[in-house]
């Protein structure tokens, strides 16, 4: 638990006694306490404290009793015990009590330069200790075809692989064995957790199969599938599923594919397609062995020694036993007491259990492992990462919970047609990625083709998804993952799409003629595109009655309902919930005197420039145009 100084502190004394450096018997013993020496660096009586550390850590680097330190906190209204993490502001402030000046430790970022060296060690060591490891494999296809009754038939076609007396568990993975080699299976199908997953920086799987009903053939979700794997350039097995049904048709579901960009080795292709039916159980183990195939060509490989890394597949709070959390560990070998730390959080591995819900002490590359232990609850598809001790942990995870504040105070977007020119320019954009949807069908191809010959030696137009309908949330994962922008032809954005967007950054452009939406990309890539504005709503008014102010000249008597007024705002006139006109507010008074502004519950008199129609019940609401940022 982290305890922290709120801002009702009370007002502090001016600071007692500066330190001097020296040989004081109290200064602190530098490298005593902690493997961190930088933590607690002292220099003439300035101490270094870290962003959140125990009691006990306090009272060593003051070299003060655990009980001296306890005592200051109460004196502040904290209670705490000796193993407590406190923050930063808490130790500085009961270190300032006991006469020390502080700093914040400035360490965290050498450990995680530290930390992310030693993963670049790692790998140029890995080179030669690298083993063969087991391919991830994510199911996907349109709904209905068949990928939870696959997952099912796949978990069950490997009853020799299980152990005696284990129960298959959800965890989010499960594994299976064929003629002695393992595939992880992920559990939770789809293009949208992969993508997901993807958008928030991690790579879980090495292999897509996708799921396409024989019956039924390549549907639109089985295209956003097609899409989304090759985004990721994560190779894809089909598995014609259903061939049990009577109206199977596999050569019009290969054509299909063909159509869709998927050439299969019939065809003369190099996709690997198997028939099977889920539901009948046919077919699972060939397309099991040629996941095996495929993955063996891909040459999937991982070091099995050293310190963990991986993602993090599904995680919960569990009412009895707290944070609990399925971890893939894509290289080293997790282990029972490893401290890690996942995004902002941090933990000691306290219990691991395999996919049967049995205890294991370790995990090697593409295992999933449910662990208990963590301070939190992380989110999937964060990396985790195994560090030296529980203390390095809980700075990494503190220091990244204050980086992602700052990012967050400002947020950017990750490629905006408004800034695409600056990041080619800076040669840090070679491919334009573009998300296209339209109303309908025939769009796509005059748009798609346009957009694509607008490449050129610097950049590459490429679109990556397209499709018709509305922009969805699933358009949006796939545009922050792949760094794309989106744009929408005739469509609007869905609700959920709209949030995902803003959230996550990602430029979402809504058209209605060709010309526009062609000319906008292009005016990009060269840098002249005009910036982009939005726009900010000042407040409304009531129009109430008219006053006449000159010959035919009227001034519309209005109540500020909310917001505000301002002279000069742009103007939309309401009458009956359609917009009956659109200009700008030309003047603004109250009384006799022309005024700047009016707030809300004041009366005032607005005209708008070249409109004289307006009548007592229209409504006026004022709005700004603001560059978007
Ligand atoms: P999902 O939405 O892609 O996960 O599809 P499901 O696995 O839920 O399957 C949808 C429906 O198709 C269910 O009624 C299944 O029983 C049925 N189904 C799945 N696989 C087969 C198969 O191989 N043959 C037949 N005849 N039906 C299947």
């Amino acid at each position: 638990m982290s305890t922290r100084m709120g801002a009702k502190r009370p007002a502090r004394p001016p600071m007692k006694k500066r330190r001097q450096g020296g040989s004081s018997a109290r200064r602190p013993q530098a490298e005593a306490a902690t493997s961190l020496s930088a933590t607690k660096k002292v220099e003439r009586g300035v101490i270094q404290i870290p962003q959140s550390l125990t009691v006990k850590e306090l009272a060593d680097l003051l070299q003060v009793s655990p009980a001296q330190v306890i005592k200051e906190l109460l004196n502040n209204g904290i209670m705490a015990n000796i193993n407590q993490t406190i923050d930063f502001e808490t130790a500085a402030i009961v270190a300032q009590d006991l006469g020390f000046e502080t700093k914040e430790a400035e360490i965290v970022e050498e450990v995680l330069a530290g930390v992310s060296a030693g993963a670049e060690d790692r790998l140029v060591e890995d080179a030669a200790s690298l083993v063969p490891r087991p391919p991830v494999v994510t199911i996907m296809g349109h709904v209905d075809h068949g990928k939870t009754s696959l997952l099912d038939a796949i978990r069950e076609a490997n009853v020799t692989a299980r152990e005696a007396g284990g129960i298959t568990q959800h965890i989010g993975a499960y594994q299976v064995e064929i003629r002695g080699q393992k595939i992880t299976f992920l559990d939770t199908p789809g293009h949208e957790a992969f993508t997901a997953m993807r958008a928030r920086g991690a790579q879980a799987t090495d292999v897509a199969i996708l799921v396409v009903a024989a019956d039924d053939g390549v549907m639109p979700q089985t295209q956003e599938a097609i899409d989304h794997a090759r985004a990721a350039k994560v190779p894809i097995i089909v598995a014609l599923n259903k061939i049990d049904k009577a109206n199977a048709n596999p050569d019009r579901v290969k054509q299909q594919l063909a159509d869709a960009g998927l050439l299969i080795e019939d065809w003369g292709g190099n996709i690997v397609c198997v028939p099977v039916s889920a539901k009948k159980r046919q077919g699972i183990e060939t397309l099991l062995e040629m996941i095996l195939l495929v993955a063996e060509m891909a040459e999937l490989k991982a070091n099995p020694t050293g310190p963990a890394r991986g993602v993090v597949i599904e995680a919960e709070l569990d009412k009895t036993r707290g944070p609990v959390a399925t971890m893939l560990v894509q290289r080293g070998t997790l282990q029972v007491g490893d401290n890690l730390v996942i995004g902002q959080v941090s933990g000691k591995v306290r219990a691991m259990f395999n996919d049967r819900g049995k205890g294991v002490k370790r995990a090697e590359p593409s295992t999933p492992a449910k662990i208990l232990g963590l301070a939190d609850v992380p989110q999937a598809g964060d990396t985790f990462e195994v560090v030296s001790d529980e203390k390095t942990a809980r700075l990494i995870a503190a220091s990244r919970a204050k980086q992602k504040q700052a990012e967050a105070a400002t947020a950017q977007r990750a490629v905006t047609l408004d800034d695409l020119f600056a990041q080619i320019q800076a040669g840090q954009m070679k491919e334009l990625n573009i998300i296209l949807k339209t109303d309908v069908q025939g769009s796509i191809e005059p748009i798609r083709t346009s957009l694509e010959r607008l490449s050129d030696e610097n950049v590459k137009v490429s679109v990556i998804h397209q499709g018709t309908g509305n922009v969805t949330e699933s358009d949006v994962l796939l545009g922050q993952a792949s760094k794309a922008i989106i744009v929408g032809f005739n469509v609007r954005a869905e609700p959920g799409a709209r949030k995902a967007a803003e959230t996550g950054g990602v430029d979402v452009r809504h058209y209605d003629v060709i010309y526009n939406l062609v000319d906008d990309v292009k005016k990009a890539l060269q840098g002249m595109l005009e910036p982009k504005y939005v726009e900010v709503i000042d407040g409304r008014a009531e129009v109430r009655q008219l006053f006449k102010i000159g010959k035919g000249e009227f001034i519309a008597g209005s109540a500020v309902t909310d917001g505000k007024i301002t002279r000069g705002d742009f103007a939309r006139i309401y009458r009956d919930d359609k917009i009956i006109h659109d200009g700008k507010v030309a003047s603004l008074r109250r009384f006799k005197d022309d005024v700047k502004e009016v707030a809300t519950g004041y009366e005032c008199g607005i005209s708008i420039e070249g409109f004289g129609e307006i009548q007592p019940g229209d409504i006026i609401e004022a709005y700004r145009k603001e560059r978007a940022s």
